[in-house]
Parts: structure tokens; sequence; C-alpha cells
């Protein structure tokens, strides 16, 4: 018998009330102090045999010979070629409607092109042939704004929807839209779809309105609380991402009280540290990163209003971002295709472009491959990790950007131990009744 490398330790020292997490397992072990102090010293055999069955049970305690990295491998393996589904983020256009103070396209000025009704045509046909036999099709449409010519992500819903009727498939689409442009007619055009869209918001209304705003500088809060009023009266899904800085950290709580007085408590809400994971975050600003500790407590005082919400990374399929997974793919407005939907800024990672058939041509093989087999298995610092099997190695665009290579960990910190703590404390409240972060040890 041996301790799992992957279990993680939760003590309040103050209630003597302790847990293990499973990373590997998505398991949770109660234990007191006692317990505690014997695993972490190594004394397992002076664990009460009754105390070591429940350990068993939770896989925090393992047969000698069990060798968890290459479990680990064989689960990453299926979930990353599974054949089941596969997915699309096409870019309609790098275009956008708004000017934020902050956009690294310079509102579509540095990438400013837009799909030509022949490359939608290319890009529908390239779909359906990586969906054929598949079970379920996912559709994002990215952008810049990607309602700012609607007809171009309608269109090509229209015509793969066509194809997943008669093929017996399953089609779900979502928007990430800056939101100010959705109407009733869009609305309306959603409903025929499964669907879900992401609307994001800076902050209170004040910080909002000074880095959110239109051609004209005007500020877009009040329209985007317009627009989800819009979804709500319509039964349209969504959600709200809210990007998170030093500079906006403290205003977040006012936004989070507008939105209950307007009545949306209930709301998923996630929160995204600007700088951190880069499809989250594009959007670069001068001001400073928020660090991860004030994050993940952004997650407990929106839960505790009443929101739903989850830590960012935990309860992650376990292959990690989809840019990772085999069968998810971005396509840009000129037809190149990219595994990950910020790529398009590095065109060393395009791994070709679709031509008039829709099919793959002037294929990058050193892109294709290194983002095909990336593994964080083969990560030095990702093997030696207990997070790995919640993390997969972070993102492959983030550890380019700082290693020169995907084959290298994307995350900041490696110990996403704060994440872990604020997310037993949501989910599973009553381990911890009485206890406050302070007395949390990790
Ligand atoms: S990227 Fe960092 S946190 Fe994630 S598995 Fe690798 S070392 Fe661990
Ligand atoms: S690799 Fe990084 S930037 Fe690309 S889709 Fe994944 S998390 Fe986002």
């Amino acid at each position: 018998m041996k301790e799992s490398r992957y279990n993680i330790y939760l003590l309040d020292e103050k209630e003597k009330k302790g847990l293990i997490y499973n990373s590997m397992q998505r398991s949770i072990v109660h234990i007191d102090d006692e317990v505690y102090n014997l695993m972490r010293s190594g004394r397992i055999e002076e664990i009460s045999d009754d105390v070591t069955d429940v350990l068993k049970q939770g896989r925090a305690l393992i047969d000698e010979n069990q060798d968890e990295l290459q479990i680990l491998k064989i689960m990453f393996n299926r979930a990353k070629f599974s054949a089941l589904s596969t997915g699309f983020t096409i870019i309609p256009t790098h275009l956008c409607n708004l000017a934020c103070t902050y956009c690294y396209q310079g509102h579509g000025d540095v990438m400013g092109k837009t799909m030509s009704t022949e490359t939608a045509r290319r890009a529908v046909e390239f779909i359906k042939k990586n969906a054929v036999g598949r079970k379920s099709l996912g559709i994002n449409f990215y952008g810049g704004e990607p309602l700012l010519f609607p007809d171009i992500p309608f269109g090509i819903l229209e015509q793969i929807k066509q194809f997943t009727d008669e093929n017996g498939i399953y089609l779900s689409t979502s928007f990430t839209s800056n939101g100010t442009l959705f109407t009733e007619e869009i609305v309306k055009n959603l409903k025929d779809f499964e669907h879900e869209v992401q609307i994001t918001f800076c902050g209170s209304r004040e910080v909002h309105d000074a880095v959110r705003v239109d051609k004209k500088g005007n500020g877009t809060y009040e329209r985007l609380m317009d627009v989800i009023s819009l979804f709500r009266d319509n039964d349209i899904r969504f959600h709200i991402r809210v990007d998170i800085d030093q500079e906006n950290y403290h205003t977040i709580s006012s936004l989070l009280e507008d939105l209950s007085q307007r009545g949306f408590g209930g709301l998923y809400i996630g929160f995204c540290p600007i700088g951190k994971d880069i499809c989250y975050t594009e959007m670069e600003r001068d001001s400073g990163r928020i660090d991860l500790v004030s994050l993940t407590r952004l997650f407990k005082v929106a839960h505790d209003m009443g929101f739903r919400t989850n830590p960012i990374y935990i309860q992650n399929f376990i292959e990690g971002c989809a840019a990772i997974k085999d069968a998810f793919l971005a396509i840009d407005p000129d037809g190149d295709v990219y595994k990950c939907i910020a790529a398009p800024n590095y065109k060393e990672h395009r791994f070709g472009t679709l031509d008039e058939s829709g099919n793959l041509s002037n294929v990058n093989y050193d892109a294709f491959c290194s983002w095909t087999l990336r593994d964080p298995l083969l990560i030095e610092e990702c093997v030696q990790c207990k997070f790995a099997p919640i993390c997969a190695g972070g993102c492959a665009l983030s550890a380019y950007s700082k290693h020169g290579s995907i084959m290298s960990p994307g995350c900041d910190e490696k110990d996403l131990g704060e994440i872990m703590r604020t997310y037993i404390m949501l989910k599973h409240p009553e381990l911890f009744e009485g206890c406050s972060y302070e007395s949390i040890v990790l």
C-alpha cells in the first residue's frame, strides 16, 4: 500500500477537520488531524485498518504496484483521441464594433479580415468531412465580434444543421461576443439552435464604461444589461465572464450587487485573470495581473451572493483545454486552420489552409504534430505535479509565449492549492462549516 501521488491535503488546524482530495479520482476523503499527520509524514502503517479501508476506497491509498502515471496517460489519451465528438471555433471576422481601450487587435485594425462567402463554404465542407461518424458537433463563433456580420455565422449554422439533422449528429453552438449587437431578430435566430452565449463585463459600471467603449467613446454597460434582459425574456442560455485585474478587482462587488438587484442572482459567472490564459485574455492590459489568492476569493464572494460559479481549472476534463483534443480546430477569416483560438496571432502555429474542396492544404507538419501530440506527461514539471489530472499542462499557447515551446508547463504557479481550497469550500461547504480560509492549511 502506498500514498497516491495525486493527494491534495487540506486541514483546518483550529477545528481539526481535514480532507484529502484526489485529483485523479476527483474523490474526497474526510480525515482528522491525526490521520493528516500520519499521511503527511509517510507513516501509513500506523493508520487503523478501518481508516485504511476508507482511504483505499477514495484511492488516497493505492496498491504498491500501481503506476498512476501510466494510468493517467491512458485516461488522458482516451479523452484526447476520443472520436465521439468534434468541435470548431470559427472566426467570421477580426473586425469589431467596439474600441475597447485595451484591445490587442487595435479594434480590428491589426487583423482586419472578414470571412468571404467562398471561405465560409470551404469551412462548412471541412467541418462536414470531420464530423462524419461523430455523435456530436460543437461550433463556437469568436472574433473580433462574430455578430458584426450575422449572415456569416447563421449562414454557416444553417448549412451545418441540415447536415447534422440528416446524419443524426447532435449540434450545439456558442457565441463569444461583446454582446452589444444582439437584437430581437438575432435572438430569434439563435433559438433555432442549441446555444450558449458568453457576455463579458469588465467590472462596475464606471470601470466597464471607461474601457469597453464604442467607436464614439460611449460606454456599453447599460447596453449589456439590456441585452441580458432580452436573453432572460427569451430563454436564451448565457453566462457572464468578468475580466479581472488589479485595477478592477475592488469594483467587482458593485457589479455583482447590480446584477443581483436586476434579478440576475443564480446566473453563472466566471472570473478570468487578465494575462493568465491567453484565450481568456488576448486583451492584455498594461495594468498588473491579479494574484491567484485574490482571484479565487471572488468565486467565494459570488457564491455567497447566490451566483453559480466554479473556480477555473477544477473539474476540467482530463485532457484540459479543448485545443489539445485531437478533433477540435479553429478556422480564421482567411480559411487558415489552427488548434487554438488565440493562435491566429502566431502564424507558426497554423496547420494549413482550406482549399476549394474543403481539405487542408499547405500543411505545416511541425505545428500539426506538436499540437496534436502535446502531452503533459511528457513535460517534466507536469509529471511531478499533483494537479496534473485537473490541469493537463495548462494553456499551451501561454507555455509557448513564456518558454518558446508548447511542450512546457502553461501555469504561472505550480501550486493550484488555493483554487482547490476555494473549490472545496464552494462545493462542499458542510465539510468546513465554521472554518475560514485563514485556518485551513494546504
Ligand atoms: S501546467 Fe503547472 S499546474 Fe498544470 S500540471 Fe503542469 S506543472 Fe502542474
Ligand atoms: S491553448 Fe491556451 S489560448 Fe489556446 S485555446 Fe487552449 S487555453 Fe486557450
